[in-house]
């Protein structure tokens, strides 16, 4: 007898996890911050055994930028970046956890605090946006790339213009419907309240910005 493959179909696949897997849409935030911290871990942690690399305290943080004039929530840190490489393979691959496959390399290096596992996080995104653009340039990398995707269609990827090393999500927050409302994820107060309830434990500094006012 022949043992086959399970094979998936990736869009319904990806639509099913959005609208099923999260009961509640605040936590895309968790999701994604959670992500940017490991970003920034990632640097730590080749820090410690690469003498090129000076993790020096004060250039890491998240910053956290809502504008209601745009309708954009954006999310960018000063971790490791992706290459153009990472981006296919780390977010347009469902539930591939680049960060287990971290984990499992850095198993004999002390004090991980990697949170990623399920490789599902990223899209928990398009709960509340309904076009997510990823701009990237990764350590040691001269050229950055954009990623840009409007959910289970598909992705595009593009050389792009970013100055400095890290990575820049800005989600277009989805119009309010009848019985879904997103506005509050573009309202400062309403952001920190989440921030403090799901990412009090972050290691770096957490910064938020209001543009558009
Ligand atoms: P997980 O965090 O469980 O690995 P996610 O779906 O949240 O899964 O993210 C998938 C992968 O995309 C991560 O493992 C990481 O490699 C990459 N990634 C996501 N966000 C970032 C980011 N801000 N900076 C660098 N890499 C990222
Ligand atoms: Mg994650």
């Amino acid at each position: 007898m022949i043992k086959k493959e399970f094979k998936a179909e990736s869009k319904r696949l990806l639509d099913m996890m959005i609208h099923s897997i999260y009961t509640q849409k605040e936590i895309f935030l968790r999701e994604l911050i959670s992500n940017a911290s490991d970003a920034i871990d990632k640097i730590y942690y080749k820090a410690l055994t690469d003498d090129n690399i000076v993790f020096n305290k004060d250039d890491y943080y998240i910053r956290i930028t809502p504008d209601k004039e745009n309708r954009t929530l954006t999310i960018a840190d000063t971790g490791i970046g992706m290459t153009q490489e990472e981006l296919e393979n780390n977010l347009g691959i469902i539930a591939k956890s680049g960060s287990l496959a971290f984990k499992a390399e850095n198993e004999a290096k002390d004090g991980h605090n990697i949170i990623g596992q399920f490789g599902v996080g990223f899209y928990s995104a398009f709960m509340v946006a309904d076009k997510v653009t990823v701009t990237s340039k990764a350590l040691g990398s001269d050229q950055a790339f954009r990623w840009q995707s409007e959910g289970a269609d598909g992705y595009t990827i593009e050389p792009c213009e970013k100055d400095s090393v890290g990575t820049e999500i800005i989600l277009k927050i989805k119009e309010n419907t009848e019985d879904d409302r997103y506005d509050e994820y573009l309202e400062e107060y309403r952001l920190r309240s989440i921030i403090k309830k799901y990412s009090d434990f972050i290691r770096y500094p957490i910064k938020m910005e209001v543009s558009g006012q």
